[in-house]
């Protein structure tokens, strides 16, 4: 009774404009409640405060609409449209869940540092099959004991295989003697697509400019530490490299190079940019490339190379 009474004073203004002016209490004892659509048997499904539309009809205007059971009146009622949004918790879990889409199986390497099965394996300590000189002709540099040796004067090495986006892995050692100093103590490097050098130099207790030591992208970016082990000890780059963009109408650079590095499995470059190809004199510039092989860099000093794979993303 109670809800019937709130019921009358929410749908009082409805009833003063419901067709043929009539008043609620001429419709006798049991009306006939239809909300959006639907008989319904009482009022207590209603909400009140939640009505759009109340309209009144009675006699044969009634029962022309729904039959015998209207003969006391009917009152027609329809809801304001919904524009509550969900509660969470009332979410389907299952709608945001992906199970067509499988992400390919991979066996991961056995230790740290092992490649992995999907990966193409570019040096392994057996041979340079995988490499070449900068002319094209077969690298000159040092095989022993399950490693490369850079023999100065000799040139670069360079995969024969081209690369964009990639994962890299490479463990490099800059001779034990640790003679010189700065830029001539333990220098190489890594260049990437042949233009983007990650620096490769002995960095322990050895001064150069930030910008050139190990772990930089050279004279772009300097390493966030400096992890480097001592002269003659083994050294690993762990790199995701992203290669440029470039638009094919115009050739300009839509989005920069990025590379993240971890120096003995410590983060130094976190996904940096870079500002273009690697220059000794002057700013990086960006030309438009396609793929490009992974160079290693023949800077006079006999710094080795071993355990090299890489990843294509
Ligand atoms: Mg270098």
């Amino acid at each position: 009774m109670k809800k019937l009474l709130i019921l009358l004073l929410v749908i009082y203004p409805f009833i003063l404009s419901a067709q043929q002016s009539v008043k609620f209490e001429d419709l006798g004892s049991k009306p006939l409640y239809v909300l959006d659509g639907k008989i319904i048997e009482s009022l207590k499904s209603v909400n009140s405060y939640n009505l759009e539309t109340v309209q009144i009809f009675k006699g044969k205007e009634a029962t022309e609409k729904y039959g015998e059971a209207a003969k006391n009146g009917v009152i027609i009622m329809t809801s304001k449209p919904s524009t509550s949004v969900p509660s969470r918790e009332s979410l389907d879990p299952r709608v945001t869940e992906v199970w067509e889409i499988k992400a390919p199986v991979i066996t991961p390497g056995k230790n740290a540092g092992d490649a992995p099965s999907d990966a193409i394996v570019l040096f392994d300590g057996k041979d340079l099959s995988k490499w070449s000189s900068s002319s094209g002709a077969n690298p000159s540099w040092e095989l022993k004991d399950g490693a490369v040796t850079v023999v100065k004067g000799s040139g670069e090495i360079k995969t024969k295989q081209e690369f964009g986006d990639i994962q890299l892995h490479i463990e490099w050692r800059s001779p034990s003697a640790g003679e010189g100093e700065g830029q001539n103590r333990g220098n190489s490097g890594i260049f990437f697509q042949g233009l983007y050098e990650l620096q490769v130099l002995d960095s322990y207790e050895n001064q150069t400019y930030s910008n050139g030591q190990a772990g930089s992208i050279y004279k772009q970016h300097i390493p966030l530490v400096n992890a480097s082990r001592k002269p003659g000890e083994w050294q690993v780059y762990d790199v995701v490299f992203t290669a440029p963009r470039f638009s094919e109408t115009s050739g300009r650079t839509i989005a920069p190079a990025y590379i993240t590095v971890f120096h003995n499995g410590v983060i130094i470059q976190n996904h940096v940019p870079i500002a273009g190809s690697t220059q000794y004199k002057g700013l990086p510039v960006y030309k438009v490339h396609g793929k490009g092989p992974i160079a290693l860099q023949d800077h006079g000093t006999p710094v080795s190379y071993r355990n090299i794979w890489v990843r294509e993303l």
